[in-house]
């Protein structure tokens, strides 16, 4: 901690649950401006969650330690896996350890949404696991950006892919940026097949057409969901357990806990907001400085955010940048070759040197991840 840092009001006990990118943005964003924060995970090494699709083609990311990028920054990090959280008591357990929290931050991402369909939970393969797909005969369930990207990492590097979902892969982009990227799918040799996935089996899966596809690998990318714990606690969620927030980002049932990330129901003037990164850091920033400002006896602010783009990769030699409206729908201006690949490339990248900056800069992080790609109006 720098010594020319003040050290803000009496709110002695900040906790941070989870340290993924928005947790990471909140627990910097508050020690940045000199106040005392605890940050728990499950784990020491940043899981970095937009790169998990290049884990499962069996690609090797860089080490990157939470506890060392945190040394020295007025954060004390607890390796643990958050077992229960006692909202009157205003504790959390983690193992054997039970730790007080004034303000609460619950910043625990999602889980793969494995539930809804027999045999998933039995039988598929997620990206949560983080490890490489080790059968090169591979369904991907889910025709969402997240299968897409999983597809096309997998069929370059020499897996036989079935891309199968009800949508049309790509639907979110607008129609030349959606054509060049089942340009690309075909030319990777990704099959691409239209259907609900109803049953998933060791080694097939069926469709609700009754058609099947034999596979040595199913791979869910079915959607993400909140993590139960939110819920068992007594937090008010929405039907996917994501914490139901007001306008500040506070829980609506409990205000001293902010709900940040993929873990939060967001709630802006065009919807919910779908789990990402691009939303998930501005929250983790939102939450921050709304802490900083209740220290400083004011009112937290409303958040606003609005998206800017939806980079997606298709492997590592081609990619495809769709720019959107704020909330979410696409424009007409989109990239491909080389200059998407450099985008999406650069976009993935800025997450951990962007921490590092906060750490030094707290400023910084207001700055970048604040709004995301704009303000809603
Ligand atoms: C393959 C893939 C590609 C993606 N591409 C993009 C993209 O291009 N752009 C984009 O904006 N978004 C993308 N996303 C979505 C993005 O990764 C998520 O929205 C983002 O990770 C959410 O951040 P978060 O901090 O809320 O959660 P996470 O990053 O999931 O972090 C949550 C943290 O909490 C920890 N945790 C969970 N439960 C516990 C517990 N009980 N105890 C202790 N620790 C716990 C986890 O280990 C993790 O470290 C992609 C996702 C995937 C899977």
């Amino acid at each position: 901690m720098g010594s020319g840092r003040t050290r803000l009001g009496s709110m002695d006990n900040i906790v941070v649950l989870g340290a993924g990118y928005a947790g990471m943005t909140a627990a910097v964003g508050i020690a940045g401006r000199g106040q005392r924060v605890t940050l728990v995970n499950n784990g020491a090494r940043f899981t970095e969650r937009l790169r998990l699709h290049q884990v499962a083609a069996g690609q090797q990311l860089p080490k990157l330690s939470i506890p060392e990028l945190l040394d020295g920054t007025g954060v004390e990090f607890v390796d643990g896996w958050v077992g229960g959280i006692d909202l009157a008591a205003r504790t959390v357990r983690v193992g054997e350890r039970v730790i007080g929290y004034d303000r609460l931050v619950y910043a625990l991402g999602g889980v793969p949404d494995t539930a809804g369909v027999p045999g998933v939970e039995e039988y598929a393969f997620t990206l949560d696991q983080a490890e490489a797909v080790q059968v090169t005969d591979t369904v991907v369930c889910g025709t969402g950006l997240t299968g897409v990207e999983t597809a096309a990492e997998l069929a370059e590097a020499g897996h036989r892919v079935v891309l199968v979902g009800r949508a049309e892969p790509g639907a979110e982009l607008n129609a030349k940026a959606r054509a060049y990227l089942q340009r690309v799918l075909g030319e990777l040799g990704v099959e691409v097949r239209r259907g609900e996935v109803v049953k998933v089996l060791r080694d097939e899966v069926v469709l609700d057409s009754g058609e099947t596809i034999s596979t040595g690998q199913v791979i869910w990318a079915g959607g993400v969901r909140g993590s139960e714990l939110a819920r068992a606690a007594g937090l008010e969620v929405d039907e996917l357990d994501r914490v139901v927030t007001d306008a500040a980002l506070r829980s609506v049932s409990h205000p001293e806990v902010y709900a940040v990330g993929d873990a939060a129901a967001v709630r802006q003037e065009f919807g919910v907001l779908h789990g990402t990164c691009q939303s998930g850091m501005p929250t983790g920033v939102h939450a921050a400085t709304s802490i900083v400002r209740e220290l400083r006896g004011k009112a937290p602010k409303r958040f606003r955010f609005g998206y800017l783009h939806a980079p997606v990769s298709l492997g590592r030699r081609h990619a495809v940048v769709q720019f959107t409206r704020p909330d979410g729908t696409a424009k007409r201006a989109w990239l491909s070759g080389r200059v998407a690949v450099w985008y999406k490339e650069t976009v993935s990248s800025a997450p951990w040197p962007s921490f590092r900056r906060m750490v030094k800069v707290p400023a910084s992080g207001t700055v970048a991840w604040r709004r995301g790609g704009r303000y809603t109006r």
